[in-house]
């Protein structure tokens, strides 16, 4: 380096200390993630660091993300239609696996139309916006995803948030604020994801009737594991037809990558026009669109996989609850182990860790303060046998960090 551009990346350092501080306020505050490397595929067990651990941390719900067939056809579509989708879907990325991928995903969840998108993120980012605007109003759930929330950021409209689950706060809300906007959206996420409870969606698409309110749900966590087959909270409550849209992620229970949006023709027909990531960010891989096809075929062939993540979760929650740990109020298989105190999570997390459990601990500010847990994922690949495992690991480790209660 010569010395001009020796003194150029000086004072580029010194422009970019705010960095360091940054991540050091992080550290101190003990807000920093470190970031994980698996050595191996998603699955029941995972390999970090050579050690071979049971993994209750992904949300490959039903075992897809590794299944066989779906392998398949993600390999086979790259040979016929290469890696890349080479441009944004409007002007030369869209493939005839992107219009299949849609009319299966429309077919699957009941739905007029579907479009997809490279994530679930991208999918709330593109399609709220495009609902709301700045003469309009949304009722958003006080739990909802982060990317629902930079999604109502982004579309400029009136915000009103409502107490979870609360339908009591939606309805006063609606009363006092509905007028303030042309356009009325109510927002919830399905499943939510910290502690595994359902939004109580047939009072969401009543009042959503009542206030003329376009009611969306976001079901990452419901895809693949409610309903008949897997075809997610909105066929679970029967509400066919009364939900505006539904939104979805294949990154879960589906196993791959991108999102979608499913609703009325003419509304999915404005998306494409209008909606930012769809025409200005290029489309979903062949081998990604293909294993999606394929995870839906499977699911609609077979729910065995949707019955034994079922029984697993079953199976998870009374042998912890036997030892004596507080599952909080899930209703689904997202198992949450209610420890209270920040260090205690954190230390159990790394007991488990010892004893060859991948368990992650949720803490403030991910969670209010005082209610850190151990979120676990059962799917449908765990046998018996690593279930039992993870209960004895929980009831051992439980013991040597005191959690209450446990025996
Ligand atoms: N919504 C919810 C409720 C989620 O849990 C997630 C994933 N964490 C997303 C949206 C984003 O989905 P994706 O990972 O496909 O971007």
């Amino acid at each position: 380096m010569n010395l001009f551009n020796y003194a150029m990346h000086v004072k580029s350092m010194s422009k970019l200390s705010w960095v360091n501080d940054a991540l050091r306020e992080l550290k101190e505050t003990g807000r920093y993630v470190p970031i994980r490397v698996l050595e191996t595929g998603q699955g029941a067990w995972v390999k970090i660091e050579g050690r071979s651990v049971l993994n209750l941390c992904s949300n490959n719900y039903l075992g897809y993300a590794d299944h066989p067939e779906v392998k398949k056809a993600a390999i086979e579509a790259i040979e016929e239609y290469g890696v890349g989708a080479g441009a944004v879907r409007s002007i030369a990325g869209t493939n005839i696996l992107h219009q299949k991928l849609e009319q299966v995903v429309a077919e699957f969840k009941h739905a007029e139309a579907s479009l997809s998108f490279q994530g679930g993120l991208l999918a709330n980012l593109g399609t709220l916006p495009v609902l709301a605007g700045k003469e309009d109003v949304v009722f958003s759930e006080e739990l909802n995803h982060a990317s629902i929330i930079d999604g109502l950021r982004l579309s400029g409209a009136k915000r009103y948030v409502y107490r979870h689950l609360d339908m009591n706060d939606l309805r006063n809300q609606l009363k006092e604020h509905r007028r303030e906007g042309k356009r009325a959206l109510i927002v919830t996420d399905g499943v939510f994801s910290m502690d595994g409870d359902i939004a109580p969606l047939k009072e969401i698409a009543e009042l959503g009737e009542e206030f003329e309110a376009m009611v969306y749900v976001d079901d990452a966590h419901g895809e693949g594991v409610l309903g008949d087959h897997g075809r997610g909270i909105v066929d679970h409550f029967s509400l066919n037809g009364r939900v505006d849209i539904e939104m979805g992620t294949f990154s879960k229970a589906i196993g791959s990558m991108g999102g979608f949006v499913a609703g009325g023709a003419e509304l999915i027909e404005l998306l494409k026009q209008r909606a930012r990531p769809f025409l200005f960010s290029s489309a979903l891989n062949p081998g990604d669109v293909a294993a999606v096809i394929k995870s839906i075929e499977l699911m609609k062939k077979d729910d065995a996989p949707l019955k034994k993540l079922w029984n697993n979760a079953a199976l998870l929650k009374k042998g912890l609850q036997e030892a004596g740990f507080n599952t909080g109020k899930s209703k689904t298989p997202i198992t949450p182990v209610m420890i209270g105190d920040e260090k205690k999570t954190v230390e159990m997390s790394v007991s488990l860790y010892k004893k060859e459990i991948l368990a992650s601990p949720i803490v403030y500010p991910t969670v209010p303060q005082g209610t850190a847990r151990i979120r676990l994922m059962p799917s449908a690949v765990h046998t018996e046998e690593d279930i039992d495992m993870a209960v004895q690991a929980f009831r051992t480790a439980g013991k040597e960090i005191s959690v209450p209660g446990v025996v």
